[in-house]
């Protein structure tokens, strides 16, 4: 049977070895019986730009993939807000197509928006504007000049503060706002959202001027792996172990 498969915020990091694994058991397998293999953000932990591809695991996940694509399925890259820094050169090394956050396709017939999520995630706005600040091509210029240890330390050390804040904040800041998707769903005309970063697998409805719209939130990859198969009978999620 066709299906497409999707996959988000796997975290990809040397020291969770199992996931790793797991990671390239599905490319060297069911990835390759796929019409397409979308990536919606947050592949890595974190990507402190291209220079980065000089670490082992990170060169080894750029060759899996490139494997993927060589075999003849098209492997697509979002960006997440961990991997923002992933550029033209990772691009090439590991075969697949960047594509903007958002993306609409048509999939077997239904039209899907595609997102990372972090933008639907419009009641923190503390994250909103640290956001705009990382995105800003002024401070990635400025951020990739520094050497890599350094890029790196600063990372580790921003992820370290927005854990401590995970803590403590409410969950629902942290949520996507309902008033979002609908504008997102509504201004795209789409009939099927897609999207990971909240880390709260689910199947949502949503009511969109009439029209039924069903929502997917992927599975980010801790303690297990999981795809979203869709295909022209619908979407169904899968664990990889
Ligand atoms: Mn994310």
């Amino acid at each position: 049977m066709s299906f497409t498969a999707f996959i988000s915020d796997l975290h990809l990091t040397r020291t969770r070895p199992r996931i790793n694994r797991i990671f390239f058991s599905f490319l060297a397998g069911a990835a390759l019986q796929a019409d397409a293999l979308y990536i919606l953000g947050d592949l890595f932990e974190y990507w402190a730009g291209d220079d980065d591809l000089v670490d082992p695991l990170n060169a080894q996940i750029a060759a899996a993939l490139k494997a993927v694509s060589e075999a003849g399925v098209p492997v697509y890259l979002m960006h997440g807000n961990r991997d923002l820094l992933l550029f033209d050169s990772f691009g090439r090394a590991a075969g697949v197509t960047f594509i903007a956050d958002p993306t609409m396709i048509d999939l077997y017939g239904t039209r899907t928006l595609l997102m990372h999520g972090d933008t639907l995630c419009t009641a923190d706005e503390r994250y909103q504007a640290s956001r705009r600040r990382m995105h800003s091509r002024a401070w990635q210029r400025v951020f990739l000049t520094l050497p890599l240890l350094i890029r790196r330390a600063m990372i580790e050390r921003a992820r370290r503060r927005s854990d401590a804040r995970k803590q403590t904040e409410a969950e629902a800041i942290m949520d996507v706002t309902p008033a979002a998707v609908d504008q997102a769903l509504h201004a795209s005309g789409c009939e099927r959202l897609i999207h990971g970063h909240t880390h709260r697998p689910a199947r949502h409805t949503h009511l969109i001027a009439g029209r039924n719209c069903e929502r997917w939130v992927l599975s980010a990859w801790y303690d297990h792996g999981e795809y979203l198969s869709v295909s022209a009978q619908g979407c169904t999620p899968v664990q990889l172990d």
